[in-house]
């Protein structure tokens, strides 16, 4: 693993800065409209590498840190683009790293590395269990050298752009498992080699590619199966950490775009003779969202930190996710209102932001289910469900 110094991350930052400038405004605007899937960009991170940031350099990754990796998502949506529509592929391929098997990471690694193989689906969620994962209903039977998948997912972001879907399934019955958090197992599945799937988009308020997905008798190889049989609930959760820390990162990053544009517009904006900004009831709300950003962008860097170090870091993780997710929203509500009218003009790029990280209140996880893990797990207050 390769841990940058100041001076590299700073070079990181530049390099991720130089490449979104290549994809402006307009860029984006055209996409939304249509919501379409922003291929060309994300081509071009895959290219530079940094959609590879945590993949070790023998399986032809960049062998980065954490940090590092967070400094790339951070900076991806401080210029105005938007990093969902790849982010998964940083952070799912850490099931397969550490869970996988020799074989697997070798067949795998090096193609989601290049990009020849895209890895951005993530099938957790269904429509009836919602945020309660061990009630999941999809099942994988074992029949030969198959498992039969059948069941369906839903918000499966990216199915439709992605070669592999890492998929959570049941394969013993939850009253027969031997413990409440066994039965669930993880498959890689290559969406390109079954029969039996079919991936039906969802349009949302902005431009996610996301998706709902079915399985009718999907044969997937036995081979397919991560780690060991019923362990995958335990898998997918040893991966959210790094999850929680890449979104938090690009919430700093969202917000960022937003106090430079308000506090660009305040300065520049003027209304009775004078620079809005020059108002204190326009000023506060501005440096507010600053400090609120800064204080979770600290947590941030103390989750990663941590996570680097090979430490628990599951509250810290949870609490920056939480943290920069209110801060984005913050800086996200104050950028319109400093814009007046102008907030809501397409031109501006503020509304579609806005609608953007409205997202990360609620997905991967909401906001109630990070402060239920704080109360219990940091507090020691009785489980509430
Ligand atoms: C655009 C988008 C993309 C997504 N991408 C993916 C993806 O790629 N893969 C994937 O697997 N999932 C994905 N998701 C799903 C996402 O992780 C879930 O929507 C999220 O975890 C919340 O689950 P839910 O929608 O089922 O809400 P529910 O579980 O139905 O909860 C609804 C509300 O009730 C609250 N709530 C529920 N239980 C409690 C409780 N015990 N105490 C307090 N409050 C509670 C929740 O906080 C939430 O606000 C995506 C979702 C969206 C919207």
């Amino acid at each position: 693993m390769t841990a940058p110094d100041a001076e590299g991350l700073a070079q990181i930052r530049e390099s991720v800065r130089a490449l979104c400038s290549r994809f402006p405004g307009e860029y984006w605007r055209a996409l939304d409209r249509e919501r379409a899937y922003p291929t060309e960009f994300v081509q071009a991170l895959t290219e530079a590498g940094f959609l590879a940031a945590l993949i070790p350099e023998e399986f032809g990754g960049s062998g980065l840190t954490m940090r590092a990796a967070a400094a790339i998502m951070e900076e991806i949506q401080a210029s105005g683009c938007n990093g969902a529509a790849c982010h998964a592929q940083m952070y799912t391929m850490g099931t397969v790293l550490r869970h996988g098997s020799a074989e697997q990471k070798a067949r795998y690694l090096p193609g989601i590395a290049k990009g020849s193989l895209r890895l951005q689906a993530f099938g957790v969620t269904e429509p009836t269990s919602g945020t309660d994962t061990l009630s999941l209903r999809t099942t994988a039977v074992r029949d030969g050298d198959d498992y039969v998948v059948n069941g369906q997912k839903i918000w499966t972001s990216r199915a439709e752009y992605s070669d592999l879907m890492l998929l959570l399934a049941r394969t013993t019955p939850r009253d027969q498992a031997a413990r409440r958090t066994e039965g669930l197992s993880v498959f890689l599945v290559n969406m390109r080699a079954v029969t039996g799937l079919t991936i039906r988009p969802i349009r949302t308020m902005m431009n996610h590619a996301t998706t709902e997905v079915f399985f009718d008798n999907m044969r997937v190889p036995a081979d397919s199966l991560v780690g060991e049989e019923g362990k995958g609930f335990r898998y997918i959760l040893s991966g959210m950490n790094a999850e929680r820390i890449l979104i938090a990162a690009e919430c700093i990053g969202d917000a960022k775009w937003f106090i430079e544009k308000a506090t660009a517009y305040a300065k520049e904006r003027s209304v009775f003779g004078r620079p809005i900004g020059q108002n204190q009831g326009v000023q506060f709300p501005i440096a507010r969202a600053y400090a609120q950003m800064r204080a979770a962008e600290l947590m941030v860097h103390e989750a990663a930190t941590l996570y680097e170090s090979g430490r628990d870091c599951g509250a810290e993780a949870n609490m920056a996710k939480l943290l920069a997710a209110d801060a984005s929203w913050a800086a996200a509500d104050m950028c319109v209102q400093t814009h007046g009218g102008f907030g809501f003009a397409e031109d501006f790029d503020i509304e579609r932001k806005f609608r953007e990280t409205r997202l990360y209140s609620v997905a991967p996880i909401s906001t109630n289910l990070i402060l239920s893990y704080v109360a219990e797990h940091v507090l020691g207050l009785p489980r509430s469900y």
